[in-house]
């Protein structure tokens, strides 16, 4: 069914309870996701898509939240976003299917420079080298519907970048991939989630609509439009880890866990993204201590 159709015939949704999930690779490898969190097994996500579509979730995009925004669509009762960061060939190969299948859709974040082939940036963290998609199966899930959205040129830390380095990566990004789609990309994800102030005034400067971190910024969706918090599905998440996140304020959780600990680790605060979140201390220790 067309999702936009099912949006149009529903009664207005929450937007404020909106979810917005993280995904990284889809494999079909269990040492592969025994060894890696961000390596969700694809028969867990078949089973994910399929509580989603149960519990009675519909997949929408940021271009659809931004069209509700402006009176143009009603919000499905429960509206969901799926996020996957990097733009993994296996996102092609496993998740795009499946999110077909259901017909369900999602935000793809892919890096501007087309000659980066691999997650080469990950080889610091022993993370497995893995291909990238090429042009034309970013081009299958832009016209399936899924949207594309920026996550630099390069996969840089930003917020390390000189000035005019950090811009371009931003910049650059998304008038590349506009290039390539030949359509607006409104979307940013930050590369390791690591923002500061200067980023997000960059990432608004340069166009983009909403911007998505990963274990910073306000609990509630809306609260902040370029800093986006977003919920990790782990390659140990499983279904009733699912369902915690998905079902229950599991998101309002991880804000206060984040808020107490910042305030334990960084009195100073942190509003230049001085603290790293949770994401970056995982990414140095293959097994993240989570709730599951
Ligand atoms: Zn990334």
């Amino acid at each position: 069914m067309n999702q936009r159709e099912t949006i149009h015939s529903q009664s207005e949704g929450n937007p404020r309870a909106l979810r917005v999930l993280m995904y990284h690779r889809i494999v079909d490898d269990a040492d592969l996701c025994r060894a890696h969190w961000t390596s969700v097994h694809v028969r867990d996500f078949r089973r994910q898509l399929e509580c989603l579509d149960r519990w009675g979730f519909t997949t929408i995009t940021f271009d659809d939240y931004r069209l509700f925004l402006e009176g143009e669509l009603n919000l499905p009762k429960k509206p969901v976003i799926l996020t996957f960061d990097d733009g993994y060939l296996d996102t092609h190969q496993y998740a795009f299917p499946l999110l077909q299948e259901f017909g369900m859709k999602a935000v793809v974040f892919v890096l501007g420079k087309r000659a980066v082939k691999t997650n080469v940036w990950d080889r610091p963290l022993g993370l497995p080298e893995a291909p990238l998609m090429d042009w034309q199966h970013i081009m299958e899930m832009h016209v399936a519907g899924c949207e594309i959205g920026a996550h630099s040129m390069t996969h840089a830390k930003l917020s390390t970048l000189p000035e005019r380095a950090a811009w371009s990566e931003i910049a650059d990004s998304r008038t590349e991939l506009e290039d390539l789609l030949n359509a607006p990309v409104l979307s940013f994800a930050y590369p390791y989630g690591v923002v500061d102030g200067r980023t997000k005034r960059m990432v608004e400067e340069a166009g983009y609509r909403i911007a998505y971190s990963v274990a910073t910024g306000p609990a509630t969706f809306g609260n902040d439009a370029y800093e986006v918090r977003r919920t990790t599905i782990f390659s140990t998440t499983g279904v009733i880890g699912f369902g915690l996140r998905v079902l229950t304020p599991f998101h309002y959780y991880e804000w206060l866990r984040w808020r107490t600990k910042r305030t334990f680790v960084h009195p100073n605060g942190t509003q230049d993204g001085n603290w790293l979140p949770g994401w970056e201390q995982q990414h140095q220790h293959p097994q993240p201590i989570e709730t599951r």
